[in-house]
């Protein structure tokens, strides 16, 4: 019937009773089918809710078998725990579950699934069978459930364990076949989700193939580390650092991956609460503030954590896939993420190895390839603006300037990069200059490039944000208030923030309908530029308007930072350059700017012999 016929009628007026759509209660087999709609979007959460259970149901060994991106089949295979007779008759109905049978037990749950609607929304639109065998039991049983219609339960011969086949999936609902995607995927999806649950269970073997190939093995006795080596390669596991911490009885722990492993994707990103597989945005903003400064902007970092708490703690029942939790007590608890996660950060190796860099250009030639080879070697990278220059090496040794000197107040503790930088000899290792933007420092084992505006800005702008964590940042006033013109919106713009903007050391008025006066600047500045700076400052609150408090003050500082540190261009005298590379030391992290862009490449001996064909 038309749904909108009645409300057609009645918005004509029309006064005669109409043929109108009485309330019925829904049978069975449609609730089903709408509920699916909720559980069972793809293949992917098929796969999702049949390992939940496996794993709910204590198996050590899951085997899974896709076809056609899991939409022809999706097996799952596991030694758990199994079901009797009467399990099997009830798994496929709608709220029936071993998991949960109080309201209060809602308050902690444990298991992974526990509404009881996973197997009967996927028998409501699928094809499939159990085939289970409870531990001890001498014989197993077998039911089928196509569309909704459930078969009786026979007797069958099995393995301990279950067997959970659904084939065809949406075979009955053309209109939800239709949105799936290509074989290449949906599977793509349905390894994302084995990728995330193997990693949640240390433990437990996972073995996944597709269309008769393998896609994916995991021994029961890899521990994290050795299964994020599997799925994503020795590169990115021997590099990952270790975190554990706890609050009370929260406890953090997993891995997490040097910042310049970031990607564009979030799919090396993953949060699990009490071994269930999340995608919370607590969590995920979590992460990101954990690596807030270290990470190039927008770059995702990459990490593997777990939370175990207690389950009372957190609600897990608030998306129908349980995806989404909400916490008791998040702000706390968002506190003791960022502080755990960056604190583990800090001790990542953050140098870009020069050996990256060699097999960026090695593949960059492969690609512009067939180039005749006419030099003597090949260039392993260009630096850029050396034709701006015209003295590529300069080496000084100019007395000692006091300019450096003055703001070597930063003290925090040395982070791990600072340490070895500390242990490769600083002061007798020659310093130069190239193309009046590049240090080049020999190391005991290598040497680095470094970027000298990159440094000192990162420099500059973590001593003004210390200023600015410990209550105000020091001013210098100006004897005469510099006047910059701009347009009018421009100070309505600003003048709402002078207050704010004041927090952050930048004394700025309005005076008149198309100027500012800048009256004063933060004190660390060495050399600061008033007129540039308020530029820099209408132009971020013009992007984003709404741009206010800690992220406000810290994109000014920022900016502040850049205006006045020394500029790629700017000659150094050598004392200069130890002065700068020596302060560098005692920052969090002085190997990433503030966006995240290296500031220094490091070469080490190996990387060097590579290049040479020594090895
Ligand atoms: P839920 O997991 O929310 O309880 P499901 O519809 O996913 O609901 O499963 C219904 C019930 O079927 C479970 O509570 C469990 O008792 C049983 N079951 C499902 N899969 C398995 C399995 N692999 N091994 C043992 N029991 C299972
Ligand atoms: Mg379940």
């Amino acid at each position: 019937m038309d749904p909108y016929a009645v409300r057609d009628r009645t918005t004509k007026g029309v006064n005669a009773q109409p043929d109108r759509a009485r309330i019925r209660v829904l049978d069975e087999r449609v609730k089903n089918q709408i509920a699916a709609g909720e559980v069972v979007e793809r293949p992917a959460s098929v796969v999702k809710e049949l390992v939940e259970n496996a794993l709910d149901a204590g198996a050590r060994a899951i085997e899974v078998d896709l076809e056609e991106g899991g939409v022809r089949l999706v097996r799952v295979v596991d030694d758990g725990g199994g079901m009797d007779r009467e399990d099997v008759a009830l798994a496929f109905i709608a709220h029936a579950t071993s998991k949960l049978h109080e309201v209060e037990d809602l308050d902690h749950i444990a298991s992974l699934g526990f509404r009881g609607e996973a197997l009967a929304s996927i028998g409501a639109v699928a094809r499939c069978s159990i085939l289970s065998r409870r531990q001890g039991d001498a014989t197993g049983w077998r039911v089928a459930c196509e569309g909704g219609a459930l078969s009786e339960v026979g007797e069958a011969g099995a393995p301990a364990g279950t067997r959970i086949e659904v084939r065809d999936l949406f075979y009955n609902v053309p209109a939800r076949r239709r949105f799936l995607k290509q074989t290449s995927t949906e599977l793509g999806r349905c390894l994302d989700v084995l990728q995330r649950l193997c990693l949640a269970h240390e433990g437990v073997s996972f073995r996944v193939t597709h269309d008769g190939k393998r896609a994916l093995d995991v021994e029961a006795s890899m521990d994290l580390r050795a299964r994020v080596r599997r799925l994503f390669g020795a590169d990115l596991a021997g590099e990952l650092v270790e975190v554990d911490a706890r609050d009370g009885a929260t406890r953090l722990s997993g891995l997490v991956a040097p910042p310049r492993f970031a990607r564009g994707d979030s799919t090396r990103q993953m949060w699990f609460i009490n071994g269930r597989a999340v995608r919370d945005k607590v969590l995920l903003r979590a992460l990101k503030d954990g690596y807030h400064g270290f990470v190039f902007d927008h770059r995702q970092p990459v990490a593997f954590l777990s939370l175990s708490m207690d389950p009372g703690l957190v609600d897990v029942n608030v998306h129908p896939q349980k995806s989404d939790v909400r916490f008791r007590e998040e702000r706390r608890l968002f506190g003791f993420l960022v502080n755990s996660i960056r604190k583990a950060v800090a001790t990542t190796d953050m140098s870009t190895p020069g050996a990256r860099l060699l097999e960026i250009a090695g593949q960059r030639e492969q690609r512009e390839a067939v180039l005749p080879f006419r030099g003597g070697f090949a260039p392993v990278s260009r630096a850029p603006n050396s034709g701006a220059h015209s003295e590529p090496f300069v080496v000084r040794e100019v007395a000692p300037s006091p300019a450096w000197e003055r703001d070597q107040r930063v003290a925090a503790e040395p982070s791990i990069g600072a340490q070895l930088a500390a242990s490769a000899a600083l002061s007798g290792a020659p310093l130069v200059q190239v193309a009046r933007t590049y240090l080049l420092r020999a190391l005991e084992d290598g040497f680095e490039i470094v970027d000298q505006h990159a440094l000192h800005e990162r420099i500059t702008f973590e001593a003004l944000r210390g200023e600015l964590a410990r209550g105000e940042v020091e001013v210098q006033r100006l004897l005469v208030p510099e006047l910059v013109e701009v347009d009018r919106a421009h100070v309505t713009l600003i003048a709402p923030r002078s207050a704010e903007l004041a927090r952050a050391g930048v004394l700025v008025e309005p005076f008149g309908d198309t100027t500012l006066a800048v009256h004063g600047l933060p004190a660390r500045l060495q050399r600061p530029r008033p007129a540039l700076l308020v530029r820099d400052i209408v132009a971020l609150l013009e992007e984003d308007k709404a741009l206010a408090g800690e992220k406000l003050l810290e994109e000014v500082l920022h900016r502040a930072a850049c205006r006045a540190s020394v500029m790629a261009g700017d000659a150094l005298t050598a004392d200069e350059m130890r002065s700068l590379l020596d302060r560098g030391r005692h920052l969090e992290s002085d190997q990433t700017c503030v966006h995240g862009r290296p500031t220094r490449v490091r070469f080490a001996l190996a990387d060097l012999e590579r290049a040479f064909h020594r090895r």
